[in-house]
């Protein structure tokens, strides 16, 4: 069901690899035998900066190099994330630099290598590697199939190991060794953003597919799979003895290129790929609490950890106590460790304080009038649909009109966590946008898009209704490729070829340019079950599944079908069909109150603050016009939302009520453009800066969008889908 992974082992595991990688520069076993630290550092410890590649792309890549997403934040968020580390390690170093005197002899050439590519101090160089790996990665990912991608990185990462622990082979063709030396004058090593992170990152993504719902077509192949999973803890163990076994084949692997003098650097190894592999499966495996905390921890060890080598060194020397702190590998190690750990605490603390004075963008969040979404309610709305399919149909959510006026980033962003791939929305604006905003999977625009936008629907992957054969002669006519569905009218006579004209249907169905996905049409008279409504739908039914066959017979196999909205899942669900495309109920609503809906629940919540409250006195009117005079003396409360807001001007006059504090607060007079004023006279304790609930629970009390679908003469799909852009929303 819906759950996520709990990836704790991953952060944990960050720490080892940061003590792994203090290892690697500070050769612990060396007091023991140069064979025993080469195993140690110039092999086991190799597994460590692989895994922060592997996490990096985990997290970060699946959204590009699987789900088309077009939102570009998170990479760029993530790209500026590295800048500033690196940035601030570049300053960090910088009087060990010039102490060291490494910058007297600096070409242009070597300034920039060193900056883009080595790294500016010895183990800075993960930093350019990974901003630039990662930009290769999605930039390659975003020109060609994922399988392609894997071979293209696989291929680096050989040429990488020619140019590292296999290097004594390519010596021997004179040819090659030019080749490498020209690539060694750009790059002191092969570990680089191009043969050694794109890799890794491209693995990690791998990783996140296999066992995360990506694409519609995969989500059964997977569900599968976590069901194994739960079954038995079978995977672990084979994991768990793929790492050792692989670890040791790479031991082996090691000591033979070491035996021969094959290596220039030891870096990259052929048994690193199955060691990763399994290495990252037993980690995701291990269900534990993530700690954000480890995180930031270990990457501040793996910065600083060079300083503290620098300092302890330098100390021990003042003090003559080197022989004990320096010359005895192992302590020299520990006491490295416990420096960086203790710089890494301290490093962590200061950027927890920095990003809280930076974190305040979102103040105003709640300052005036907001919609709260309840995640839970989504969830439970979610499930009850999804009990409803009958088996293979799948929900395709309307996520129109800014999702109901819900915010369809919010909510479509939430369903593609639960695993949801299909959308359907009005126009092709609302497509573009969700893509800009990171959305994947497949989107159908369900109204017509104007020719001059054809060239977004190829641009942003989204797939248009054909909604007639004159429409579709268009479409064909743009002279590209076009994912498209088929929309037949079948009685509501707005949008589709109507299902008896055969030959423009059939005709439809010829156009070169058109990839028909899916057919569909849309039920006008599904509301209940009444003979007169049943009759009419079954005739729908009746002639969309006619045409659906005639299309069959004629060759067109493999399209998806749809007809039911939510009225059409709760009433008729034998109608089937492949999608079903719900709506309302998804809010947890229907258009009225008629239809039992106690199974599901309201996801939004709208709400106000209150700006002042004060006395108007007997006599005295109240807002425009006056269409309120006070009889007595009363207390009001002025409220900041009004009917640019989507608060039905319709409400005003005794028409409309709030809640505040758990009790009813009547609006008086007219609702304003951004304001309204409420009756509080019998609510105590009322003050400027609290919250009235305009829709939604206060105490226990609660104000329905039915309530104020029946009181302005409309249906909740109307009261929701007008809920302003002005309106701050937060998913709770
Ligand atoms: C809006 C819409 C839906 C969703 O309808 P609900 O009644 O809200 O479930 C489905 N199909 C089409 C064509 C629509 O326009």
């Amino acid at each position: 069901m819906i759950q996520k992974k709990q990836l704790g082992g991953l952060d944990y595991f960050r720490i080892i690899a940061a003590f792994l990688v203090v290892a690697i520069h500070t050769s612990p076993l060396a007091s023991f035998g140069m064979e025993a630290d080469f195993i140690f550092t110039g092999v086991i410890a190799r597994i460590a900066v692989p895994s922060f590649f592997m996490t990096t792309g985990y997290f970060l890549l699946p959204q590009y190099l699987f789900g088309h997403s077009m939102d570009r934040r998170p990479l760029v968020h993530s790209v500026e994330k590295h800048m500033l580390l690196y940035v601030t390690a570049i300053f960090l170093y910088l009087p060990v630099n010039l102490y060291a005197e490494q910058f007297k002899e600096v070409s242009i050439g070597s300034f920039f290598r060193m900056l883009f590519v080595d790294g500016t101090f010895y183990h800075l160089w993960y930093l350019p590697a990974a901003i630039l790996g990662m930009v290769i990665v999605w930039l390659l990912g975003s020109y060609m199939p994922f399988g392609i991608l894997t071979g293209m990185v696989f291929v680096l990462y050989m040429i990488g190991l020619f140019g590292d622990s296999y290097y004594g082979l390519t010596v021997q063709f004179p040819f090659l060794e030019k080749m490498y030396d020209m690539l060694f004058s750009v790059s002191s090593y092969t570990r680089n953003s191009l043969f050694y992170a794109p890799v890794f990152l491209v693995m990690g993504a791998e990783a996140y597919s296999r066992t995360n719902t990506l694409t519609g077509k995969k989500c059964k192949r997977i569900k599968h799979t976590k069901h194994i999973w739960n079954e038995s803890n079978n995977f672990l163990i084979v994991y768990a003895a793929g790492f050792v076994v692989s670890l040791a084949l790479m031991v082996a692997e090691g000591l033979v290129l070491r035996r021969f003098h094959l290596q220039r650097h030891d870096s990259m190894y052929v048994m690193l790929l199955p060691v990763m592999f399994f290495l990252f499966q037993l980690l995701l495996s291990i269900e534990k609490t993530p700690v954000k905390s480890l995180r930031s921890i270990s990457t501040w060890i793996y910065i600083i950890h060079p300083f503290c080598i620098v300092l302890i060194r330098g100390a021990a020397k003042v003090l003559h106590l080197e022989s004990l702190f320096v010359e005895n590998s192992w302590i020299h190690y520990l006491t490295v460790c416990a420096a960086s750990g203790v710089a890494g605490v301290i490093g962590n603390r200061v950027s927890v304080h920095f990003s809280a004075f930076g974190g305040e963008k979102q103040s105003f969040a709640k300052g005036r009038a907001w919609i709260e979404l309840s995640r839970e309610n989504l969830v439970k709305n979610v499930e009850m649909l999804q009990n409803c399919l009958s088996p293979g149909q799948q929900l395709m959510p309307a996520v129109k009109a800014d999702a109901y006026g819900h915010g369809a980033n919010l909510i479509a962003g939430e369903l593609n966590q639960m695993g949801i791939q299909n959308f359907c929305v009005a126009c092709v604006e609302e497509g573009v946008n969700l893509r800009k905003n990171g959305i994947t999977g497949d989107i159908l625009i369900l109204g017509y898009t104007y020719p001059k936008d054809f060239p977004l629907l190829r641009k942003y992957r989204l797939t248009q209704t054909v909604v007639d054969y004159a429409y579709g002669r268009m479409l064909n006519g743009y002279g590209k490729k076009m994912k498209v569905h088929v929309k037949i009218d079948t009685g509501m006579h707005r949008l589709g070829e109507r299902a008896e004209r055969d030959k423009e249907i059939c005709r439809i169905f010829q156009l070169k340019n058109l990839e028909i996905e899916g057919i569909y049409t849309h039920l006008c008279a599904d509301e209940t079950r009444n003979p007169e409504d049943m009759a009419f739908t079954k005739e729908q039914a009746r002639l969309f599944h006619k045409v659906t066959e005639k299309v069959q017979k004629r060759g067109y196999f493999g399209l998806k079908t749809h007809l039911l909205a939510s009225y059409g899942l709760i009433n008729y669900p034998e109608l089937g069909g492949d999608y079903v495309r719900v709506g309302i109920a998804l809010y947890g609503l229907l258009s009225d109150r008629k239809t039992d809906m106690s199974a599901f629940f309201p996801v939004l919540s709208l709400r106000a603050r209150i700006t002042a409250v004060k006395e108007v006195f007997q006599g005295e009117s109240v807002g425009y016009g006056f269409t309120y005079v006070a009889e007595e003396d009363r207390k009001i409360a002025v409220l900041a939302i009004g009917y640019a807001d989507g608060l039905p001007r319709s409400l005003s006059g005794g028409n409309g009520r709030v809640l505040i504090h758990g009790k009813s607060a009547p609006v008086l007079g007219r609702i304003c453009m951004d304001q309204t004023i409420v009756d509080v006279t019998d609510i105590s304790g009322v003050k400027a800066g609290g919250i009235a609930t305009i829709i939604g629970k206060d105490g226990n009390q609660e104000i329905t969008a039915y309530e104020l679908a029946e009181n302005t003469g409309t249906i909740t799909n109307e009261i929701l889908s007008r809920m302003g852009g002005r309106l701050f929303r937060v998913m709770v």
